[in-house]
């Protein structure tokens, strides 16, 4: 067994620094909830047309549409992919309560092209939505369908009948998608009762000649380095930027965005002779989380990239529904990476 998983049969972040936050904390955290700036009114940031390819795009060229949160609709060669599908007014366990939308997805659930490959990084509600769920499987029954270890008993009574469970490091290959679990420091829960008893991942891809990763929901750690030398070049990354403070509280869940500019850093830093690929930043902008003004995370992912000296053609605050053809593919064949 390696270190993330438990004794107990829960899963664990192999990392020093946990916390357990105890009751008093959770107090101090609702009271400064209720001191953060107002969300926003609905309907806040920008949106753009998406540029959608029905049914299907070129077999070797790379597409991505933004449909909010870590909801990313991928034309990858011939093949249509979406990450964690989310598409209900709330992200919570009934749709009375919980934070609500401030920004309608950029691409109507109707609108997806035939979906191929679905990935579920982790159970949480914003990133795991029943409804969307269950009318994916019945609009999309030959999806095939991805996620962590423990993920398959969550989503089998709302009608997926396999999903392909992987741990950290397992790979699989899928309708012609290498697909690569990868670490991630964060945690699970639906209910009171269930902390930790499935896993929590992001996603390496490879296929059509492209490379690409999704962070899944993650806290900084040692180990994005190690996805980059493993999985990459990529030429697209996805990464969180977004519902991050406070941070007493909030630095062992979710990377700030300055944090998300050194996980590219790391990532890309195994090979310093690619091309550098195009970052998007996700997981801000949709849903109020925390406590950090809701427009704040792309302004800090842009002054740190800046910073960093990193060129700003590579940074993609997207607009919602907002669709970017990625360049590249085909840079490095498998057999020319690096001798690990
Ligand atoms: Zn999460
Ligand atoms: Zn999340």
């Amino acid at each position: 067994m390696t270190p993330h998983h438990g004794p107990d049969g829960r899963f664990r972040n192999p990392w020093p620094g946990n916390i357990n936050p105890g009751l008093g904390d959770l107090l101090r955290l609702l009271r400064e909830r209720r001191r953060a700036a107002p969300t926003p009114p609905h309907g806040s940031f920008p949106v753009a047309e998406p540029a959608v390819v029905y049914p299907r795009g070129d077999a070797g060229a790379l597409s991505a549409t933004w449909v909010g949160h870590s909801t990313v609709l991928l034309q990858l060669g011939n093949l249509n992919v979406i990450t964690d599908p989310v598409f209900s007014p709330r992200a919570f366990p009934v749709q009375w309560a919980g934070p609500r939308r401030v920004m309608d997805p950029g691409l109507p659930l109707d609108a997806l092209p035939p979906l191929d490959l679905i990935l579920l990084s982790h159970n949480h509600y914003d990133h795991l939505d029943r409804p969307a769920v269950k009318r994916l499987v019945s609009m999309h029954p030959d999806a095939a369908w991805v996620g962590p270890l423990g993920l398959a008993r969550y989503v089998r009574p709302w009608g997926v009948r396999s999903l392909i469970e992987l741990d950290w490091w397992q790979e699989a290959s899928i309708k012609g998608v290498r697909v690569t679990g990868t670490p991630a420091r964060h945690f699970s829960a639906r209910g009171f009762r269930d902390r930790n008893r499935s896993l929590w991942c992001g996603f390496a891809l490879e296929s059509a000649g492209f490379r690409l990763y999704f962070a899944g929901d993650s806290a900084y750690h040692p180990e994005f380095g190690e996805i980059g030398r493993r999985c990459g070049p990529f030429d697209l990354m996805m990464i969180p930027i977004g519902a991050y403070d406070p941070r007493w509280f909030m630095q062992v869940v979710h990377m700030n965005a300055e944090e998300a500019v050194r996980v590219y850093q790391d990532v890309v830093a195994a090979y310093p002779g690619a091309t550098l690929p195009l970052m998007v930043g996700i997981h801000w902008g949709t849903f109020r989380l925390t406590t950090e003004p809701m427009d704040e995370p792309p302004r800090r992912a842009a002054a740190q990239w800046s910073e960093a000296g990193l060129d700003p053609e590579q940074l993609w605050i997207a607009k919602f529904g907002e669709t970017r053809e990625v360049k590249g593919g085909l840079r490095y064949p498998r057999d020319q990476r690096l001798e690990l």
